[in-house]
């Protein structure tokens, strides 16, 4: 399974998940606003690591 970057808009929680290398999507599709975009993929064995396809509860 190919990584992939979980993405939370700041303004509202919106979550997208990408393909590594890409960026987050600008306007943020579900608040229409220029967001910033925090990423909140897993990276610890306890939600499951970057393999997982997982994001990271704690981050949420
Ligand atoms: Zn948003």
């Amino acid at each position: 399974m190919d990584e992939k970057i979980w993405w939370k808009c700041t303004g509202c929680a919106y979550l997208v998940q990408q393909d590594v290398g890409k960026e987050p999507p600008r306007p943020c599709p579900a608040c229409k606003n220029d967001c910033t975009f925090t990423n909140v993929t897993c990276y610890q064995p306890e939600c499951g690591g970057p393999q997982s396809g997982n994001y990271d509860p704690t981050l949420m």
